[in-house]
């Protein structure tokens, strides 16, 4: 017998298996344990992260660390996932000026037109004139309806108001005449004087009409066809506020330089291809498949695409101390996006969607990082370490411990920066076959897309809602569930979930302060899922599929931590079952459900390489 842990080191977690071989290859399974990654997989970083898995793994199993024969490590060659929004639409605003916002308490209600005068010069403006009024935080709000008041008693037509205090609604109950007044302006300064301008509030709980029409702010402003061109970004980007401002300027008062996204070229092992970022994702995978298998990739200098594999490159030149050059691009995966912008002349932090492919590039570099790695983890542990076999072969041996499995079969590891796929035929353990990938692109590109197209800013909170459900706080003692049902509380939510979305993590409910509606989240979440997990799904099981025949897989075991999803394993099982496939999560070991399907596996490998050159030994 002797003793053996075999170590995972994954992009996020490192796990361990802790196990007795015995000399005929028998393993008596002893224990499992998991940590988080430290630094980037399969560099020297890693270190600390092993030691501890390890040594809980054996305080788990209750054996003397002094009595381990081999510390057994995946060959986690170095990956990693850059990625890159590269916004392919683009708002510049030329030719005016706007505001568009939700301020929480808009005053008053509908349209008004006229030159924008600052407060303090509303006594000068003669009879007649149509006027917007501009007041900065200074004027009180009794003093701005007194100055409004005055002004329409001399007959000065004020036919609306902007305000950078939140006084909207009691300036609004001031006024003689109601006119619609946009508060909570915070760069009102910036607001261009003397210039033709628009003001709308709609009544609440809608939205407006004119000011996110771009015929109605060509009508409001007397605007011909190319001017109404010009002024599409702005109407496109107030869609769905409840308020808006829109001001006239000269043109080129607002500038904005656009960075290309840039053309990216992919380099396969036979041809190469280049393509046009912007073109989207499909394109982009498009071309992927004509030049598969994948040698490296290259984006145009001075381009969004240029920047990007520039900054992986570097990344992992630094890392692993090697050339810039030697570093290969091996994978890429194109996910079309759209992210929040901020627009280029807007007054009040405005975004329009813009819509955007975010590139994951997957780098591979020599095996002598991963020498340099096991080396210091002798030093560390003081056992001997073992480089094993490639990761998505290992994770198929562990696999292959689920009950109720047997080969013919493939697997899927789902993780956080790449799926990997393997495939096995028949045949005995050395006379096996294995096909394995490993793609760019899992959990952590879904949470990225979840933060983004949310706007959260916030990777933890998208992390949360990648992993839970969510629902609304509509009473204080009731939430109701994203499927429709009601749940009850004999105590009340706390206060800042009322009348919010939540999502209902482990450690109770957390609110997600956006103005995004329960669909809203629940729709970006799915769908962020979908694109990279079933679009790399697909992808790695044609690549390992014998003939390249999907439907010649018959069987498919779900690992990795982003098979712990509540969605993702389903979404995955539909989408193969059109051809013929069956899939369903895996339970290593008959009790590790999908995870350490990868360390176990180095422990069977481990074991049955021990068993065949002992019985030749002894044949
Ligand atoms: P790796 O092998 O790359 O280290 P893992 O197999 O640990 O990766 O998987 C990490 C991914 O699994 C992360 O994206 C993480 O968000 C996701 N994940 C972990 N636990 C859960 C869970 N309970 N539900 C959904 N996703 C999860
Ligand atoms: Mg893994």
């Amino acid at each position: 017998m002797s003793l053996v842990v075999g170590v995972d080191i994954g992009n996020s977690t490192t796990e361990a298996c802790a196990a007795d071989v015995g000399a005929d290859g028998e393993v008596t399974y002893l224990s499992a344990a998991l940590g988080r990654t430290t630094g980037v997989k399969g560099t020297v970083a890693n270190v600390p992260g092993v030691v501890e898995v390890v040594v809980r793994a054996l305080k788990a199993a209750g054996r003397d660390p002094a009595g381990v024969r081999a510390v057994l490590v995946n060959e986690a060659t170095p990956v990693i996932s850059g990625l890159a929004m590269e916004t392919i639409t683009e708002t510049v605003i030329t030719e005016s000026t706007m505001i568009g916002h939700n301020p929480d308490t808009p005053g008053g209600v509908g349209l008004g037109v006229g030159t924008t005068v600052a407060f303090a010069d509303l006594p000068d403006r003669a009879p007649g004139d149509a006027v917007i009024c501009v007041a900065g935080a200074d004027a009180d709000f009794e003093d701005v309806a007194a100055g409004i008041n005055a002004a329409v008693t001399r007959g000065v037509r004020v036919t609306g108001a902007v305000v950078q205090a939140d006084d909207a609604t009691l300036i609004a109950n001031r006024l003689r005449e109601p006119v619609p007044v946009v508060d909570e302006v915070t760069l009102v300064h910036r607001v261009p004087l003397g210039m033709p301008a628009a003001v709308e509030v709609a009544e609440q709980g809608r939205t407006i009409r004119t000011l996110s029409n771009s015929y109605g702010i060509a009508t409001v402003f007397g605007l011909d066809p190319e001017q109404t061109r010009m002024i599409a970004p702005v109407a496109r980007a107030l869609v769905g506020n409840r308020s808006a401002v829109v001001v006239r300027t000269p043109s080129g008062d607002v500038t904005g330089r656009r960075i290309p996204a840039g053309i990216l070229t992919l380099i396969g092992e036979r041809t190469k291809r280049s393509v046009e970022v912007d073109a989207g994702a499909k394109e982009i995978m498009e071309t992927w498949r004509r030049v598969r298998p994948l040698a490296d990739a290259d984006g145009e200098p001075g381009t969004h695409v240029g920047g990007m594999l520039a900054r992986v490159r570097d990344t992992m030149a630094d890392l692993t101390a090697m050339p810039r050059d030697a570093v290969r691009i091996q994978d890429v995966l194109a996910v079309d996006t759209f992210v929040p912008q901020r627009v280029t002349g807007g007054l009040a932090g405005e975004f329009a969607l813009e819509n955007a492919v975010a590139l994951a590039a997957m780098v591979r570099t020599s095996r002598g990082p991963m020498e340099l790695l096991a080396d210091r983890l002798r030093e560390a542990l003081g056992t001997d370490v073992l480089i094993g076999g490639v990761e998505a072969d290992m994770a198929l041996l562990g696999a292959l411990t689920t009950p109720g499995t047997a080969k013919p079969m493939a697997i899927l590891d789902l993780g956080g920066g790449s799926t990997d796929a393997a495939v096995t035929d028949e045949g005995a353990d050395e006379g096996a076959q294995v096909r394995s990938v490993h793609l760019a692109g899992a959990g952590d590109l879904v949470t990225s897309l979840i933060d983004s197209e949310l706007g959260l800013d916030d990777t933890d909170l998208a992390e949360e809602i990648k992993k839970f459900p969510l629902a609304k706080a509509e009473s204080f003692f009731h939430i109701r569930m994203e499927d429709g049902t009601v749940r009850f509380f004999d105590e009340a939510l706390p206060a800042e979930a009322f009348a919010r979305v939540v999502v209902l993590t482990d450690a109770g409910m957390r609110p997600i302060r956006t103005g995004h509606g329960v669909e809203r989240i629940r729709q970006v979440r799915r769908s962020a899922k979908q694109r990279v997990f079933v679009t790399n799904a697909l992808r790695a099981l044609e690549q390992v599929a014998p003939g390249g025949d999907i439907r010649r897989i018959g069987f498919v075991v779900v690992l990795g931590g982003a098979a712990l999803d509540f969605e993702i394993p389903d979404m995955i099982a539909e989408a193969v079952s059109e051809f013929g496939i069956v899939s369903g999560t895996g339970n290593v070991r008959g009790s590790e459900g999908p995870r350490n399907a990868v360390a176990t596996g180095l422990v069977a490998g481990h074991a049955s390489a021990h068993a065949a050159s002992t019985a030749v030994r002894c044949g």
